[in-house]
């Protein structure tokens, strides 16, 4: 588990446990880029990576790049720590972003939104991904306001 930050959920994990499906976008995250799958069939978003595209059943995506921003669909502030190690980090947010240039459903994102504050944080704000390189394998995507 990575050093406790306010508001900033520390990774689980040091390395993705990537396998053929996952490995291209975990690969761009070392990078700092954010790449999903789009379907060569029917062009439809698809994330977290899948082996088939749950729109038409294909099974051949291209890894597109993404700007990374999009605004909150959905969130929840965690403010009871779960864990004696997580007692610094609450409260924080999780959130469910719709990331632009997607059409949204089955291409959303879940993910830490940091650098807020909880209790200012509404549904439809604007937000920016970056990613938190935890190790040399693993950069964490996370979320924080735009501008
Ligand atoms: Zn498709």
């Amino acid at each position: 588990m990575s050093e406790s930050r306010p508001g900033v959920y520390p990774s689980p994990f040091s390395e993705p446990f990537a396998d053929d499906t996952t490995r291209p976008f975990w690969k761009a995250a070392l990078d700092g880029r954010l790449v999903l799958q789009r379907c060569t069939s029917c062009q439809t978003f698809v994330h977290p990576p899948q082996p088939y595209c749950f729109a038409c059943r294909q099974g051949t995506f291209a890894w597109t790049e993404l700007p990374g921003s999009g605004t909150i669909y959905s969130f929840t502030v965690v403010r009871h720590p779960l864990h004696p190690r997580l007692q610094k980090v609450v409260p924080y947010v999780s959130a469910v972003v719709e990331l632009d240039g997607t059409q949204g459903a089955g291409a959303r994102m879940l993910g830490n939104l940091t650098d807020c504050d909880p209790d200012r944080v509404r549904i439809g704000d604007r937000v920016q991904l970056w990613f938190d390189r935890v190790s040399d394998t693993l950069a964490v995507p996370r979320f924080r306001p735009e501008g």
